[in-house]
């Protein structure tokens, strides 16, 4: 797919924008300062795909505690700065790969000029971003729509940048609203040569989350707009970036990750169809199995529905059918239907 074309910056040992992949980040739940809960979140993360993490840096202890989780992870990680730009530059001497920061909200213009020349010496790149709660100032009287409000606001935090001749910037726009979020962003796709890391702000709880994230990216990432990805979810940071995942490889932007196929079931179902489906999603979706996998409940339809996956199996009466390419292979008792699926999913790797 044909994406936007941005300037490529550099995070840690990983590049952003440019034609490289949407990367997918997620930001720890816990208190930076409590250093190994924030490692093994950020290490389960990475496990499920999450190219770079996010932590909050809310004081000095914060700070610090930077030095000690770069040691035990190898994505990059991000620090999440606003009004006290000291905890940017001990977030800087702590080995932090990327900083968020609004530089707008940090009043003392030395202590911005100390941070972007440290950023610059040490390759740390910073992202800026407004939010619909955090829209400057001045821009929130004007006579705007909240996508331009939130462009405007972004373009005065480059403006600051670009200043000290430090061009190594991440863009976000965050509107908790679907149709503004879209606009924001595609506004910003036209007119800033920077990166965009897309997402919704406060998009709610899980199930809530996740159809207004697809709502309002996929049309984006349709367009070839994104370079980074969040979904924002109250709740498990694991969730998180499960979720860009499926969104990215749903939308031919993620390859290396299973299609997972399977009918609603209905009144024809005579196996309990639904346990084995999701056990056998789980080994795919764990073992970032790139194949297409059918989990179908009944023979009649099942795989005739199904004949796009490598591989399926269909319910029957107290028993399952395999098939591949929709044409039956094997029949196997409800105990050993997983088993079976396991060893024919492996042998297609
Ligand atoms: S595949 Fe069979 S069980 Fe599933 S919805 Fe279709 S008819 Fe019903």
């Amino acid at each position: 797919m044909k994406r936007e074309k941005t300037r490529q910056v550099k995070i840690g040992k990983i590049l952003i924008g440019g034609q490289n992949r949407v990367l997918i980040q997620s930001m720890c739940k816990h208190k930076t300062s409590n250093w190994e809960e924030v490692v093994e979140e950020i290490n389960e993360c990475a496990k499920l795909g999450a190219d770079l993490m996010r932590v909050s840096v809310l004081d000095e202890e914060d700070a610090v505690s930077i030095k000690e989780i770069k040691k035990h992870i190898s994505i990059p990680l991000v620090a999440d700065i606003h009004f006290d730009g000291r905890l940017a530059l001990l977030a800087i001497e702590n080995g932090v790969d990327k900083i968020r920061l609004n530089p707008g909200n940090i009043k003392d213009e030395s202590v911005i000029k100390k941070i972007v020349l440290a950023a610059k010496e040490n390759r740390v790149a910073i992202r800026v971003g407004a939010n619909s709660g955090s829209v400057n100032s001045e821009v929130e009287a004007l006579p705007l729509s909240l996508a331009e409000k939130l462009l405007l606001s972004v373009k005065k935090q480059i403006d600051i940048l670009e200043k000290y001749d430090f061009y190594n910037i991440v863009v976000s726009l965050k509107a908790s609203n679907v149709k503004e979020t879209i606009s924001a962003y595609r506004l910003a796709s036209k007119s800033l040569p920077y990166p965009l890391h897309i997402g919704l702000t406060e998009a709610g709880p899980k199930d809530i989350s996740l159809v207004r994230s697809v709502a309002g990216l996929a049309p984006l990432l349709l367009e070839g707009i994104g370079d980074t990805i969040r979904i924002s979810i109250t709740g498990d940071a694991r969730d998180e970036v499960r979720a860009a995942k499926r969104l990215l490889h749903d939308c031919g932007l993620y390859d290396n990750y299973p299609t997972l196929i399977s009918c609603p079931t209905c009144g024809r179902t005579q196996v309990d169809v639904r346990p084995l489906g999701a056990k056998i999603f789980s080994y795919l979706e764990e073992n970032n199995i790139p194949l297409a996998v059918a989990v179908m409940g009944c023979v009649v339809n099942g795989p005739g529905e199904a004949k796009n996956a490598d591989i399926g199996i269909a319910g029957g009466k107290g028993q399952y059918v395999i098939f591949k390419k929709g044409v039956a292979i094997k029949k196997v008792s409800e105990e050993e239907a997983y088993d079976t699926m396991i060893r024919e999913i492996e042998s297609l790797r």
